[in-house]
């Protein structure tokens, strides 16, 4: 049986530029992610796996290159249907977690369905399913500050899973945790996929990519090796 591709690059590449001079991301990367599974992103800094968790996320423009992400062709999207796949489809995991500081975890969770015209009551009892999956029952009303920084990248998790999005992007979930909450971290990631939600992460933490079940290594932008592993389920 062949799983069907969340995500689908083929030969993508992406520059900015740094006044007239074009300083190359990603060089014609080609990748496909099937869906349910998770892919982790290696790769020293300056690599490329933050310009291309931000192509599939619609962050950032694809320069050449075709990519595909939830059957939608990115690379020929308008800007507003972008902006629908983001609201609706996709949830993205910031190291810094990215929480608003005077919002409660609930009302920062339930954030991206009010964005995409959601009525707040309904909005608000998907955040908190949502948080009882990363196990926050309980701490709805807190605030970011009154929260460990695992608890508030939790609630960031709940804020991408929210209303059943089925494709979360997470740059260097763990880069701001010590090893222990980065493992809990982990943990609820790999249960995520282990449900069917499509998981692609950066790491640093070679601990993490006990969990995946594709490594995906850049080097200035360029793919350079695609590693398969098997019996990710099976860890400690
Ligand atoms: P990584 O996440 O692996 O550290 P990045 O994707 O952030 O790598 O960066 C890849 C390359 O693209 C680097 O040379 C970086 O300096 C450059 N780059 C990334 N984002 C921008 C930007 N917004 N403007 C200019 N250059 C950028
Ligand atoms: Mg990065």
């Amino acid at each position: 049986m062949v799983a069907e591709a969340a995500v689908t690059a083929r030969e993508v590449s992406k520059s900015f530029f740094m006044g007239r001079q074009a300083v190359p991301a990603l060089s014609k990367v080609s990748l496909e992610v099937p869906a349910g599974t998770m892919t982790a992103l290696i790769g020293p800094s300056g690599s490329g796996k933050s310009t291309l968790l931000h192509l599939i996320a619609g962050l950032e423009s694809v320069e050449s290159g075709e990519l595909e992400v939830l059957r939608r062709s990115v690379h020929t999207c308008g800007q507003a249907e972008l902006a629908a796949l983001r609201l609706r489809e996709i949830g993205f995991v910031y190291q810094d977690f990215s929480l608003i500081a005077d919002l409660t975890l609930a009302e920062n969770v339930r954030l991206p369905l009010e964005g995409a015209g959601v009525a707040r009551k309904q909005a608000h009892e998907a955040a908190c399913d949502a948080m009882a999956r990363v196990g926050l029952s309980g701490l709805e009303d807190r605030f970011p500050a009154e929260v460990s920084g695992g608890q508030q990248q939790r609630a960031s998790i709940a804020r991408a899973i929210v209303g059943e999005r089925k494709l979360v992007l997470a740059d260097e979930p763990t880069g701001s945790l010590d090893s222990k909450t980065g493992a809990e971290i982990m943990d609820i990631l790999g249960g995520l996929r282990d449900d069917g939600v499509t998981v692609v992460l950066s790491t640093h933490n070679p601990t993490n990519l006990s969990y995946a079940d594709q490594i995906a290594e850049l080097s200035d932008g360029a793919l350079v090796s695609v590693t398969e592993r098997t019996g990710s389920g099976e860890r400690g």
